[in-house]
């Protein structure tokens, strides 16, 4: 039985993926009393099911809002590996070689061009914009077929253009958010799994409990930060929150010699791994918190990775899995506080969940250590679905 003292924490975070692990992580830094809820296992959602791609450079990542929330935060990504590295014990795999995009046809060539023009146009815009700042420490290069097969030995020969992207890093996420999760639990933060949180108590406007598996706990402050499982809580406190699971499928395969880089197209990739193993992705389908692995699936991920690599189809298949991203209507993360006093969203990462954590803890805890919002979250909040919600508004 826990006792009631500790079922106080100055702030409860829901979910232990790597969002709410490194929000956590970060309230606890700050002196804060910390406990993360998970209705499974913590970090084993889309935290563990990603490629961990850190990749601003080659992703369509929509307005310059969230351009320069992408480049903040692969800025951070250093300290934050080095301070949960420290904390941990563990290594999690950061790399900082660059990647390589490839086209594979005339609409992929068409997609390489609008990259280096956006590279073009961000150099030219005025300070602070951290895309410009971005376009000039990381410039992009066409690479020649000589040139793309010394990056990438073995990749196909069938290409219409390459580019190296030496701002497109990776890790391995699997460690990263368990690393994230230890070095959270060594700084006191409470982990209790197995729990669901079923329901949110509001009285009086302010959020008063949460109402889980294990009893009723209340806080201060409640970071809500349960993925694509998100907009059902928030609606059992009023709030009209719309995230959408978005399946992706991957695999994991034995190359015969290990990848040297990230290599891509379009939402095709084989991202390495220690030991010349590779993760492959991915598919993007919307059928509801359905996880189920499809034979269609696998077969599209293979195929997208044999197109870039066609030695990759004498490798040896270790494992396939898929996990839910958690989409929004307009792809964009909510980063927010909402209309009920206490109740702050840390929710739809969609595909960017692993670059965008350290500045969604950062940020996030910010705000709820401070009450302030911070400017570069104003544009992630509940207010640009006002209109179609009729009644969301944040505060
Ligand atoms: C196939 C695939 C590839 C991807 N590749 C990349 C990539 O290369 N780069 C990148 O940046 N991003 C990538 N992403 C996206 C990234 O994985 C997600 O954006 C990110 O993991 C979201 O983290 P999260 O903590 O919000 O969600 P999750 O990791 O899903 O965690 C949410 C947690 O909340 C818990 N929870 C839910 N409901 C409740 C409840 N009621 N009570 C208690 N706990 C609850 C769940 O059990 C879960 O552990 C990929 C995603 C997928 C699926």
């Amino acid at each position: 039985m826990t006792p009631q003292s500790s079922r106080r924490p100055d702030v409860i975070v829901i979910g232990g993926g790597l969002i709410g692990s490194s929000i956590a992580l970060r309230l606890a830094r700050a002196g804060l009393r910390v406990t993360v809820f998970d209705r499974g296992h913590a970090g084993a959602e889309a935290s563990s099911a990603a490629a961990g791609m850190l990749a601003p450079q080659g992703e369509k990542t929509g307005p310059p809002a969230f351009a320069d929330l992408c480049w903040m935060s692969h800025g951070l990504y250093p300290e934050f590996v080095a301070e949960v590295q420290e904390f941990s014990g563990q290594k999690v795999g950061y790399r900082r070689d660059g990647s390589v995009q490839i086209a594979l046809d005339e609409e992929q060539a068409l997609e390489l061009e609008g990259i280096e023009t956006e590279q073009s146009r961000a150099t030219g815009l005025p300070p602070p914009a951290l895309l410009a700042a971005a376009a000039v420490a990381f410039p992009i290069a066409r690479l020649s077929p000589e040139s793309l097969r010394r990056h990438i030995p073995g990749v196909t020969d069938r290409t219409f253009g390459a580019l190296f992207l030496p701002g497109d890093h990776w890790v391995n996420n699997e460690r990263l958010v368990v690393a994230v999760i230890d070095a959270a639990r060594r700084l006191g933060v409470s982990f209790v799994e197995n729990s669901v949180v079923r329901r949110l108590k509001i009285r009086d406007g302010r959020v008063e409990a949460v109402d889980t598996a294990s009893g009723e706990w209340s806080a201060g402050e409640v970071v809500l930060a349960a993925g694509c499982w998100s907009g059902n809580l928030a609606a059992t406190a009023g709030i009209p929150l719309s995230t959408l699971p978005c399946r992706g499928q991957m695999v994991e395969l034995q190359l015969s010699s290990p990848l040297p880089m990230v290599v891509r197209a379009g939402h095709r990739y084989l991202v390495p791994r220690e030991s010349g193993r590779a993760v492959v992705g991915t598919t993007a389908e919307y059928s509801g918190f359905e996880k189920q692995v499809t034979a269609a699936g696998l077969a599209s991920v293979l195929e997208g990775a044999l197109g870039i690599l066609p030695g990759a189809g004498g490798g040896g298949f270790i494992r396939a899995w898929s996990g839910l991203r958690p989409d929004t209507p307009d792809h964009l993360p909510l980063l927010c506080r909402t209309a009920v006093a206490g109740l702050t969203l840390a929710t739809g990462h969609f595909r960017n969940g692993i670059l965008l954590a350290p500045v969604t803890a950062r940020l996030i805890a910010d705000l709820v250590a401070s009450g302030r919002v911070p400017p570069a979250l104003e544009p992630f909040s509940l207010d640009r679905f006002a209109a179609l919600a009729g009644t969301a508004r944040t505060s």
